[in-house]
């Protein structure tokens, strides 16, 4: 009998299942090496086929034209915080949209560098609970930045703002969960932690134009330039976690069918833990504004704050792990990635309902 858990954790998160039991088969011996895929060189033919056939399901799976580059980065999606600004300013003011932690600190890195940002909109006057909706953008800005899905606070924009300059977005909660207009944008990253495999890689996508803003002045390997040339083998890549993401896409291609499919499947989901709140009489509180609601991570709170962490006790008790809110906030949030299945999901309504029957 499996001793897996629906798994809610907001990131290190749920990888499909099919995708771990291909890893343990292949882990002793990778197609007949002999050796497993993290024990081989990244300038081996084994490996080299792996990033390519990653880059080009990245590229199927979004609907990219020539003209990006797709690079896999290390340092996490904390480290575009800086890369962009120190290779994408050439000397202008960046802006960015404000939505919670993650454009915070985005924003506190580009003031590290001097490089002097505006920040549009806010909403931090509502404790992050909206995604702002007035602002203009100024027309010589460096780019506008934001970030698509906030993950602590559960809130998502579900249209994507307009700008005259190159849009960069921070999408690591919420890539691939959905079809977008890739044309806007002058780069987009996402740690792989959440929707695209284990923690140690960040996919990044360049549009070729903005390679060349990059400055000569700056680090070798902080240059986008240096990967990108390079198909992101400059120095040894984390191989093992590409090996997982192409894994990953492979399922979201096969499996599930590509990316509107898996916003059916996100809508889905979600709809059935918003429903199970906001059916319960007040027992459990949307934190997020209702327009603004993420599909990938449901934050909430319960009308009785005292009785969180026994929901998150008993929840886990019952197989349902990971409900607990993010330190800085506190209560409850499911984190419902792509991986998640709607048994999942139906399970958490499930328990949320006996949960508020025994003890409304
Ligand atoms: N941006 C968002 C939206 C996130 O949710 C996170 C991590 N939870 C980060 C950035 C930081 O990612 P990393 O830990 O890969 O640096």
């Amino acid at each position: 009998m499996s001793t897996r858990v629906f798994n809610f954790n907001p990131g290190p998160a749920t990888l499909p299942l099919q995708v771990l039991e291909k890893v343990q088969a292949e882990m002793l011996d990778y197609k007949g090496t002999g050796m497993s895929i993290t024990e081989i060189s990244h300038r081996s033919p084994e490996f080299d086929a792996v990033v390519n056939s990653a880059v080009a399901r990245v590229k199927r799976l979004l609907g990219l034209s020539d003209d990006f580059t797709v690079l896999f980065l290390q340092g996490g999606a904390s480290q575009q915080f800086y890369q962009i600004p120190m290779n994408l300013c050439q000397g202008k003011k960046p802006a960015y949209i404000n939505t919670g932690t993650w454009s915070t600190k985005a924003i506190k890195e580009a003031q590290i560098l001097g490089k002097d940002p505006v920040v549009l909109a806010s909403s931090e006057d509502k404790g992050f609970s909206y995604i702002p909706k007035e602002y203009e953008v100024p027309k010589d800005a460096a780019y506008l930045h934001f970030t698509t899905n906030n993950t602590i606070k559960g809130t998502q924009f579900h249209t994507f703002p307009k700008a005259d300059v190159p849009v960069i977005a921070d999408m690591s909660s919420d890539i691939m969960s959905r079809p977008f207009d890739p044309k806007p944008f002058g780069l987009f990253y996402a740690g792989a932690q959440k929707n695209l495999g284990p923690a140690g890689v960040c996919l990044t996508v360049i549009r070729n134009d903005m390679l060349e803003r990059v400055p000569e002045d700056i680090p070798t390997l902080l240059r986008y330039t240096t990967q990108a040339s390079k198909n992101s083998m400059a120095n040894t890549c984390p191989c093992f976690a590409i090996y997982l993401l192409e894994l990953v896409l492979a399922w979201l291609e096969e499996e599930v069918g590509g990316l509107e499919k898996a916003e059916a499947r996100n809508q889905k989901k979600a709809g059935t833990v918003y429903d199970a709140f906001d059916k319960s009489g007040g027992f459990y509180k949307a934190t997020a504004a209702p327009e603004d609601r993420s599909l990938m991570n449901v934050t909430f709170r319960l009308a009785n704050e005292d009785l969180e962490p026994v929901f998150i006790k008993e929840a886990a008790e019952q197989g349902l792990k990971g409900l607990k809110g993010h330190r800085s906030v506190g209560g409850c949030r499911a984190s419902i990635y792509n991986a998640m299945p709607q048994a999942g999901a139906d399970a958490l309504a499930d328990f949320m309902a006996d949960f508020a029957a025994k003890n409304g």
